[in-house]
């Protein structure tokens, strides 16, 4: 089967970090275009645009990579899906729950692809951990993601504006792994939300979860704040009494304290062969699941004014 042609919309961090490398080091997709509103692109690529409408007017595009802040996700997906393109999505897929039904709704309607992209889903300790927690009862889950914002963030103003999800951003990877994980359905039943006092979106959030069956201890700690090591971490504890511990985002994972999984990440080579298999099936795969629990979070979440933030 001949390669997708596909064109990235935003060169921003994660087009550079990940998407144009992993595409061009595989064979199911060539990059055959950019779109930049700064009109950026990797070197060699000749066709550079600066409205993405103007790439989605190329006849042999077949396909868009959409990385850009998700606030402007939705009009730039449904005008590629309009253009007949298949379309991927960076997490967090949208900035409401509405518009990503609406995209799920139209990409079905034009028999076109449509894929929500949970990169750090894509480790094989997560697939291991679920492996290991399906038909178990888990009686304690606690997810540290603890990071420095101005390390991993620098010049960004778009987290920290309403829509820009602030923590959530990489906290939403810890919640892509529990709700593939978690063995039941799971729900947000507290959530305190720290905003620092020149932000409308939050540096810190605390959420308690619940199964519905009581007695658990369900947490998650999500903190931008943190100058000593970074951790992305998750250890879940069954009724059975193991426990199992995810490190490094999902690439590494020990039961009882021995490592099962270490493999060095390769979520982006998993997300782009994932890519090509759903458009070569014709379908699509949309998982709203760990954007419902930010929502969630966010309806129900306790705000608290911390300092302001200054890079
Ligand atoms: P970024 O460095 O700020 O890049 C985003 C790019 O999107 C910008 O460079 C800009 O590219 C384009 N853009 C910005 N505002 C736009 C607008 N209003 N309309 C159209 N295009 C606009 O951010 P990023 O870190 O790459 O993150 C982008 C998305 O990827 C986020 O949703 C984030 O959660 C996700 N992600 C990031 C990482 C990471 O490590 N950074 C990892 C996984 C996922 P041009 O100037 O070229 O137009």
């Amino acid at each position: 089967m001949r390669a997708h042609r596909i064109g990235i919309v935003g060169y921003g961090k994660i087009a550079q970090d990940q998407h144009v490398p992993v595409i061009k080091g595989g064979d199911a997709f060539v990059l055959v275009a950019v779109s930049s509103t700064r009109g950026a692109g990797p070197p060699g690529l000749d066709r550079i645009f600066r409205d993405y409408r103007d790439m989605l007017a190329m006849g042999d595009l077949d396909a868009v990579a959409i990385c850009t802040p998700p606030n402007v996700r939705h009009a730039i997906a449904r005008d590629a899906l309009a253009a007949g393109k298949h379309v991927m999505l960076e997490k967090p897929p949208a900035a409401t729950l509405s518009e990503l039904e609406d995209l799920a709704r139209r990409a079905s309607a034009a028999n076109l692809t449509l894929f929500t992209t949970w990169h750090s889903q894509a480790n094989a300790g997560v697939d291991e951990a679920r492996r290991r927690l399906q038909g178990q009862r888990v009686r304690r889950l606690a997810i540290t993601w603890r990071e420095d914002v101005r390390r991993w963030h620098p010049g960004q103003t778009w987290i920290w504006e309403a829509g820009g999800f602030g923590v959530f951003d990489p906290g939403i990877n810890g919640l892509s792994i529990l709700t593939k994980i978690f063995p039941d359905p799971i729900f947000v039943q507290a959530a305190t939300l720290s905003f620092p006092a020149n932000a409308d979106a939050p540096i810190a959030a605390d959420l308690v979860f619940s199964t519905g069956r009581g007695e658990e201890d369900l947490r998650a700690n999500f903190d931008w704040r943190e100058d000593g090591p970074q951790i992305w971490d998750i250890v879940v504890e069954t009724e059975a009494g193991q426990t199992l511990h995810l490190a490094e985002g999902g690439s590494r994972l020990s039961v009882d304290g021995r490592e099962v999984v270490a493999q060095p990440p390769a979520e982006y080579e998993g997300l782009y062969a994932r890519f090509g298999e759903l458009i070569n099936a014709g379908t699509s795969e949309v998982d709203a699941a760990p954007f419902r629990l930010v929502a969630d979070a966010f309806m129900i979440g306790r705000r608290v004014q911390v300092e302001p933030f200054t890079e």
